[in-house]
C-alpha cells in the first residue's frame, strides 16, 4: 500500500472532507485537512507532504482573512521548492490555469461538480506525485554525483597541497619529483607518468623521474626535441595532448591511446615536461585533467629551481670556506650579542683552541687573550680600527676590526712578529748610534764655544761659528728625542710616583709664555682649583704636555689663540690642548702619532723632528691613558688626553 502523504487545504471544508473520504484514503494515500496557512508552513518544515492540495480562495483559519491559493503556494514553495502543488479551483480560468503554472505548480483542475471529477482529481494526484518522486530521485542523483566530483576536487587540492609543502620543505630532488609524477598518475588516473628534463649538452630529453615504466627503460630513456611530442610541449611551452582511437606510436617512443605532456617552466624558460600516458585504457585526459597537470609542472619547475639555488649556494659557500680555511690570515666574525659566528684555522691556531662546537658560544667562553677580547667588545657602530694582539708564545698580530651594523664585527689579523722584532732591532740600532754620537757632539758643540774665547774672530767666522752651533743643537735635540723615546718605549720610566698633575700643567704654562707672549698669541687657561693625583713619572708627564703645547704654539700663526683645559671626571683626568692654527689634513691624521711623520701641512721651515708626538703618545700609553686628535683644517687642532686617576693619596 502506498504510504504517500498529501495535505488538503480547501476553503469548503465539506468539499475537503468529502475527497478524502471518497477518494483519496481508498486509494491508499494517508490524508491531513489543514485549515490555515501556519499548520502548511510547519508541516513543510518538519516533513514536507508529497502533494498538497490547495484551493483558489482560502479563508486562513476558522473566520480568518481571505488569501489567494496563487499566493500561498508560491510562498510555499520559496519554503520548499521540492513540493507538488496541485490547485482545485470552482471552477475553469485560463488566467488561473496559467497563473499556476507560472507559479510552478505541478497541476490545476476545475472541479465544478462533485465527485463527477474526482476520478480525472486522482489522476492528476498520482502524476503529480509521481512527478514529485522523478524530479527527487534526480535530485539525489545529481545530489550524489556532484559530491563525488567535489570531493575528487578536495582530493585533488589536497594532493597538489602535499606536494607543495614537499617542495617547499625537502631538498630531496629525487623524492619530490618521484611525488609529483606519483600525483599526475593519481590524480588524473594515468597508466604511466614521466617527467623528462633537457640535458643542455645533448639537446635531448631524458627521464628524470617516472611512474609505472620499466627501470631499464628509464635508464636508457633518450629522445630528441625535434620531431617528438615531449619536445614540442618543450619547444613551444605549451601543453600537448593526444587522444586517439587505437594505440599509436605517433612521435613518442612508445604505442599510446591517450597522452598529456606539459612544460616546466622556469622563468618562463621551459627545462623539461611532465607526461601522461594511457596505453591501454580509452579513457581521455579532460581539462581539468590539464589544470592539475599545470599546477604539478609548476611544482616540479619550482623543486628543481630550488635545488639549482641551492646547489649554487652551497658552491660559493664552500668556496668561501676554502678560502676562509686556506687563508693565513686570522678571521674571526662575531655577532651583535657577542657570540662567535665564525673562526678560521689560522685564528684557531694563534689562539690554541679547536672544535667545531665553538660556533654560538659567548666569546668570553671561547677566548682568554684580553687584547682579543677588547677588540670583540668594542661598538659594533664605531668605524673600522686597528689594534694589535700580542700572544703569550710572544707573537705579535696585527688586528683589523670592521664592525658590520647589521652582522656584528669582523676580526682579521696578519702575523707581525717578524716586522716587530725588525723594528726592535731599528729602535735598538738607533738608542745605539744616538747615544754614541752624542759625546762627540757634545765636543763640537763645547770647540765651536771655545774658538770665540780663544781668539778674535771676524763678522763672517761669527756667523760660521753660529750656524754651526745651531745645526749641532738641532741634532742633539733630534738625539735627545730619539734617545727618550727609545727609553720610553723600553719601559726604563717604570718608576711611577704620585704626580700632582694640576702643578705639571702649570709649571709648563709658565715655561711657555715668554713664547707665547713674542708669538702674540692669546692662552685661553681654563683648569680647576684642584686635579685628583695621577700615578705617573712626573718627567714625562711634562714632556707630554711640552711637547703638545709647544707645537700648539709651533703650528699657530701670530695673534691665534691657544687654550689649556683640564678637568677630572669619573675616576679620570681629561686634558685638552686647542689651537686654532692651520689644522691636520684627514687623511694625514691617522700618522701624526707615528715616529718621523710630519703632516703636509707643516711648512717646509717649520723646525721638528716628527717624534714630538710619537714621545707624547708612548708617554700615554707608559701611564694606561689615551690620546686622539680632533681637528679640522683651517679651524685648528685639539688634542684630548685621558689618564686614570689614582686613588693613593699625594
Ligand atoms: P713635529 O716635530 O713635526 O712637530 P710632531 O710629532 O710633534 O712632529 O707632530 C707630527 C705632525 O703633526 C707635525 O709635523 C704636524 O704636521 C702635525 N701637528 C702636530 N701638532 C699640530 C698642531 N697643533 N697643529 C697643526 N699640526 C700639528
Amino acid at each position: 500500500m502506498s504510504s504517500e502523504r498529501i495535505a488538503i487545504f480547501l476553503q469548503d471544508a465539506q468539499l475537503a472532507q468529502t475527497l478524502k473520504h471518497t477518494t483519496l484514503l481508498p486509494a491508499g494515500y494517508t490524508v491531513q485537512q489543514v485549515e490555515d496557512r501556519l499548520t502548511l508552513e510547519a508541516m513543510l518544515r518538519a516533513q514536507p507532504p508529497d502533494l498538497i492540495i490547495l484551493g483558489d480562495l482560502l479563508h486562513d483559519g476558522p473566520g480568518g482573512p481571505q488569501v489567494s491559493g496563487i499566493e500561498l503556494g508560491e510562498s510555499l514553495l520559496k519554503l520548499n521548492p521540492g513540493v507538488a502543488i496541485l490547485m482545485i479551483a470552482s471552477q475553469d480560468s485560463p488566467a488561473l490555469t496559467l497563473a499556476a503554472y507560472r507559479s510552478g505548480f505541478s497541476d490545476f483542475i476545475a472541479l465544478p461538480e462533485a465527485p463527477a471529477h474526482f476520478d480525472e482529481l486522482l489522476q492528476a494526484v498520482r502524476r503529480a506525485i509521481q512527478r514529485r518522486k522523478r524530479l527527487l530521485d534526480w535530485m539525489r542523483l545529481e545530489v550524489r554525483r556532484s559530491t563525488q566530483s567535489l570531493k575528487k576536487q578536495v582530493e585533488s587540492l589536497e594532493a597538489l597541497q602535499k606536494i607543495g609543502r614537499a617542495v617547499s620543505s625537502s631538498l630531496d630532488l629525487d623524492n619530490v619529483l618521484t611525488r609529483v609524477v606519483e600525483a599526475a598518475v593519481e590524480l588524473t588516473g594515468a597508466e604511466e607518468g614521466s617527467l623528462l628534463l633537457l640535458d643542455e649538452d645533448s639537446g635531448e630529453l631524458y627521464m628524470r623521474a617516472s611512474r609505472n615504466f620499466h627501470e631499464d627503460f628509464v635508464q636508457t630513456f633518450r629522445i630528441p626535441t625535434s620531431d617528438t611530442l615531449a619536445g614540442d610541449a618543450l619547444r613551444t611551452g605549451r601543453p600537448v595532448i593526444l587522444g586517439e582511437k587505437t594505440p599509436k606510436k605517433i612521435k613518442t617512443a612508445y604505442l599510446v591511446r591517450h597522452l598529456m605532456y606539459v612544460p616546466l617552466l622556469v622563468a618562463e624558460r621551459p627545462i623539461g615536461v611532465l607526461g601522461v600516458d594511457n596505453r591501454r585504457s580509452d579513457r581521455p585526459f579532460t581539462d581539468y585533467h590539464l589544470t592539475l597537470m599545470k599546477a604539478l609542472a609548476d611544482y616540479a619547475a619550482i623543486a628543481i629551481e630550488n635545488a639549482s639555488l641551492f646547489d649554487r649556494t652551497e658552491v660559493e659557500r664552500a668556496k668561501l670556506e676554502t678560502i676562509l680555511t686556506r687563508i693565513k690570515d686570522g678571521v674571526i666574525v662575531v655577532d651583535k650579542t657577542r657570540r662567535l659566528l665564525l673562526i678560521n684555522q689560522t685564528a684557531q691556531e694563534a689562539f690554541g683552541i679547536h672544535g667545531a662546537t665553538l660556533a654560538n658560544k659567548p666569546i668570553a667562553d671561547v677566548f682568554q687573550n684580553a687584547d682579543l677580547l677588547e677588540i670583540l667588545n668594542s661598538d659594533c657602530n664605531q668605524e673600522p680600527f686597528r689594534s694589535e694582539i700580542s700572544l703569550e708564545d710572544g707573537r705579535v698580530f696585527n688586528a683589523q676590526a670592521t664592525p658590520i651594523p647589521e652582522l656584528g664585527l669582523v676580526v682579521t689579523m696578519q702575523d707581525i712578529t717578524h716586522l716587530k722584532e725588525l723594528d726592535q732591532i731599528k729602535s735598538d740600532f738607533v738608542s745605539t748610534v744616538s747615544h754614541d754620537l752624542r759625546s762627540p757632539l757634545t765636543a763640537i758643540l763645547g770647540y765651536v764655544e771655545l774658538i770665540q774665547r780663544v781668539g778674535s774672530v771676524n763678522a763672517q767666522q761669527k756667523e760660521f761659528i753660529h750656524r754651526v752651533e745651531a745645526s749641532v743643537q738641532n741634532i742633539t735635540a733630534l738625539i735627545n728625542d730619539l734617545l727618550d723615546l727609545g727609553r720610553i718605549e723600553a719601559g726604563f720610566d717604570s718608576r711611577k710616583e704620585i704626580v700632582p698633575l694640576l702643578a705639571i700643567i702649570q709649571f709648563t704654562v709658565d715655561g711657555y709664555l715668554n713664547r707665547v707672549k713674542d708669538k702674540d698669541l692669546s692662552l685661553d687657561l681654563d683648569l680647576p682649583s684642584e686635579l685628583p693625583p695621577v700615578l705617573g713619572n712626573p718627567v714625562r708627564l711634562r714632556q707630554m704636555m711640552a711637547n703638545l703645547m709647544g707645537n700648539a704654539i709651533k703650528y699657530t700663526p701670530s695673534g691665534g689663540r691657544i687654550a689649556i683645559r683640564a678637568r677630572s671626571e669619573g675616576g679620570q683626568i681629561i686634558i685638552q690642548v686647542s689651537d686654532n692654527g692651520p689644522g691636520i689634513p684627514a687623511s694625514d691624521q691617522p700618522y701624526i702619532f707615528d715616529k718621523f711623520y710630519r703632516a703636509s701641512n707643516v711648512e717646509g721651515d717649520t723646525p721638528g723632528t716628527g717624534l714630538g708626538l710619537a714621545i707624547v703618545k708612548s708617554i700615554i700609553e707608559n701611564h694606561q691613558g689615551r690620546i686622539w686628535v680632533d681637528s679640522s683644517p683651517g679651524l685648528g687642532t685639539t688634542f684630548t688626553i685621558v689618564l686614570p686617576v689614582t686613588d693613593q693619596e699625594l
